[in-house]
């Protein structure tokens, strides 16, 4: 079980994460036809999946919905209009280095650019992290902007991956803010327990536990073949340990954009406890046109959702649109 593995481990796995698309296909019995066309995109956004992901895969289906999510494709170099490079107006809620604000009460930390996985629908694969705090000092601002602002409750740790973090810098962001004394929850928006489920180790659960700060976790799966084996485990770990775990999904087309795929996964995450929060609907980065539903399609969905799973099963479809106060449902 993972909760008992030393830290170091996950850093092993992600190190042994694949970036050869080569090595992908291969290891998938996947045809050689599809390896230029990986090779050509992954130079606008490299290739990423670590094995415990590809093991959830299906050998030989190039269709697999976990594949699409990671493998490279001819379509991202398609110029689509309205997909742009800052698809959710981030630059324009920028309120220090590394700190975006751009709903009531609740502020989130750029805290890397890294992430475990690479998902080609990512609305952050051109987003400009070179711009954002490196080092602790160059998050003096951001810490004096949340000082300051004393309406500002809830601090989400993003990225990029927050878990990606070093344990000591994760744990140093971690006192910082519980140093803020209006601040009462602490969110983490994390795909490691997803795609790298060994990053749920004890003492990562230990810490939050004892944090001042009330820990929520906001997992990200997109499919219920995501949610088994290891991944499950690491779920099951988190929600035992007493942390408030709520996953967000993309839907993306010919990935999810099914009834069964989006019933198989809240079905999945609430039998482990965990509660499908929302459905997003794909922000309209450059490279991701392809993955886009339309809005009718998405309420017929949720419709389906909602005839077919209990009300607390049924994720919110909602869309980030630049400028709103908080993310629209829709409806
Ligand atoms: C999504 C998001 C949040 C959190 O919104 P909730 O509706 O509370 O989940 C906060 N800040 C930013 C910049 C976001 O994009
Ligand atoms: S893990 Fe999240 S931030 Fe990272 S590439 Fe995937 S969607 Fe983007």
């Amino acid at each position: 079980m993972s909760v008992t593995s030393p830290p170091s481990d996950w850093h092993r796995s992600l190190a042994a994460a694949i970036r050869d698309p080569h090595v992908l296909l291969k290891s998938l019995g996947l045809s050689a036809d599809l390896l230029p066309a990986a090779r050509d995109a992954g130079e606008l956004f490299p290739l990423m999946v670590p094995t415990s992901f590809r093991d959830r895969m299906e050998s030989g289906n190039p269709n697999d919905p976990l594949l699409r999510q990671v493998l490279p494709i001819v379509e991202e170099h398609a110029e689509s209009p309205g997909f742009v490079v800052d698809a959710v107006g981030d630059s324009a809620s920028k309120r220090a280095p590394g700190l975006l604000h751009k709903y009531h009460g609740r502020a989130l930390l750029v805290t890397t650019g890294s992430c475990a996985v690479h998902c080609r629908y990512c609305f952050r694969r051109s987003y400009p992290y070179h711009e954002e705090p490196r080092t602790l000092d160059d998050w003096a601002p951001a810490f004096d902007v949340l000082h300051e602002d004393t309406s500002i409750r809830e601090i989400i740790l993003s990225g990029g991956d927050p878990l990606m973090l070093t344990e000591v810098r994760l744990d140093d962001l971690l006192t910082r803010c519980e140093a803020v004394p209006h601040l009462s929850r602490v969110r983490i928006h994390s795909r490691l327990p997803i795609v790298l489920p060994d990053r749920v180790n004890q003492e990562l659960i230990d810490r939050l536990r004892a944090s001042r700060l009330t820990p929520i976790m906001v997992v990200h799966a997109n499919h219920p073949h995501e949610i088994v084996d290891d991944c499950a485990e690491s779920l099951r770990e988190l929600v035992e340990s007493g942390i408030t775990t709520l996953n967000q999904a993309v839907l993306l087309k010919g990935v999810n954009d099914s009834v069964d795929a989006l019933a198989g996964l809240s079905e999945r995450l609430v039998d482990l406890g965990v509660i499908p929060y929302y459905l997003h609907q794909l922000d309209r980065v450059r490279g991701a046109a392809h993955f886009e539903v339309s809005d009718e399609r998405a309420l017929e969905l949720m419709a389906e959702l909602r005839r077919l799973l209990p009300g607390y099963a049924v994720p919110q479809l909602v869309r980030e649109i630049s400028g709103e106060l908080h993310k629209v449902p829709l409806v």
